[in-house]
């Protein structure tokens, strides 16, 4: 027996098995290495550039229709419309078969570039990374790896949002001073042309009193006009303080119906005063703002009811929510005109103009519910808006007031 022969034979066998073993071991470190890489990344491929191939590790897009190995032209083309529309161009050129030769031929070692994914209905953002071979000029075998980093552009979003608030107040302040102006020279043409009438007419008491009279409501909606808008100019600037002076309740809303009973008169309406559960009188707050509020609320529902309708001005006091304080709620409530439900979330903004025809008779502003939510939110109460159109509407007023 030839033992050299033999023990070829088995040394080579040993070698094949030991190939073989290695091999093994080689393909089981490289999955965990790549399993490893894949808890980092969303998708691994690796692209051949000669070959104009691409090879999937790892995929995410389940829903993708294509081999795990295939061309890499028609593997962009089912990519690239899954991307935001501004991004697509951008995402093409990035991942261009010509690009990849250029960077490769370049010696460049890596390239990484975020585009916004769609995630059915949301967008997000992934980070596309290239990791080339090495080789200048090499093979061509390049590897990319994307994970989703939404997370780095969070704060874009709020500041974009603020940009667009801020653009959106621009331009609701450019119309609201333009539409200012022309609401200004209303009573300003009457008292101009009533002064100019009553100068030529002397001597006519009847006509000298018409005229009066309108430049008296004239003027007296001019000053309701500056008086809101000097308001909002305070709230806005940060100014405002809240007060805390002795008041009674059942004085202040007295103070509130003499101070309404000439609009009311002049509509035939009647406003209904109840009291419900009331167990402190005696309260210490802001009793000019809560005047202006109660003011504001009812002579709303006065200009946007019919003549001789009926508002309903109720005041409770809740159940006690800490000690020292007494909790009010004000209804107002109105079988007027209603608002449309698109503005009713709108309607306590500055410069917001509700659009209809019943207000073209009535003097302007729409600056009162912005004053009032304000003045509201200052003292930590909250104001809620209930309407129908055609039925009326019903805001109601919870505060928290000291008792003294
Ligand atoms: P203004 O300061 O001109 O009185 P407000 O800010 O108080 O304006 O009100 C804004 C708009 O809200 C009004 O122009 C009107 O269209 C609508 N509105 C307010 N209160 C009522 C109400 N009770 N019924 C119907 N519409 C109302």
């Amino acid at each position: 027996m030839d033992h050299t022969y033999y023990n070829e034979k088995i040394c080579c066998a040993d070698k094949g098995k030991e190939i073989v073993d290695n091999l093994h071991r080689m393909s089981i470190i490289n999955q965990q290495i790549l399993s490893a890489i894949g808890n980092i990344y969303t998708a691994i491929y690796q692209i051949d550039i000669t070959a104009g191939e691409i090879y999937c590790f790892k995929d995410d897009m389940v829903r993708i229709n294509y081999n795990s190995d295939c061309k890499f032209n028609d593997w962009i083309k089912t990519i690239v419309p899954q991307y935001h529309p501004d991004d697509r161009d951008k995402l093409a050129q990035f991942l261009s078969l010509e690009k990849l030769a250029d960077e490769n031929a370049l010696g460049t070692k890596t390239l990484e570039a975020d585009f916004r994914r769609d995630t059915g209905g949301n967008y997000s953002w992934v980070a596309n990374t290239l990791i080339f071979d090495g080789y200048n000029g090499g093979p061509g075998l390049v590897i990319l790896v994307q994970k989703d980093v939404s997370s780095r552009y969070e704060w874009i979003q709020p500041l974009e949002d603020e940009l667009e608030c801020a653009r959106n107040s621009n331009t609701a302040t450019r119309d609201f001073l333009t539409q200012m102006s022309r609401d200004i020279r209303i009573p300003l043409n009457a008292i101009i042309s009533m002064t100019k009438l009553a100068i030529a007419n002397m001597e006519d008491i009847d006509k000298l009193g018409k005229y009066l009279y309108t430049v008296n409501e004239s003027g007296n909606q001019l000053l309701e006009l500056m008086d809101k808008i000097l308001d909002m100019n305070e709230i806005e600037s940060g100014d405002t303080k809240i007060q805390r002076d002795k008041f009674r309740i059942d004085s202040l809303i007295k103070e509130i119906q003499s101070i309404i009973e000439p609009d009311l008169m002049a509509k035939s309406q009647n406003l209904v005063v109840q009291y419900s559960n009331i167990r402190h009188t005696k309260l210490m707050g802001d009793k000019v703002r809560l005047h202006k509020i109660m003011v504001n609320l009812i002579s709303n529902a006065s200009k946007f009811s019919y003549e001789g309708s009926e508002i309903e001005f109720t005041i409770t006091e809740l159940s006690v929510p800490r000690s020292g304080y007494g909790q009010y709620r004000f209804e107002v409530r109105d079988y007027g005109i209603g608002i449309d439900e698109n503005m009713q979330d709108r309607i306590f903004e500055p410069f917001v103009r509700t659009d209809d025809s019943y207000r073209s008779h009535i003097p302007y502003a729409e600056l009162g519910l912005a004053v009032t939510k304000n003045i509201i939110d200052m003292m930590k109460g909250n104001i809620k808006l209930e309407s129908t159109v055609g039925e009326g509407s019903c805001f109601t007023v919870i505060l928290e007031i000291a008792l003294p």
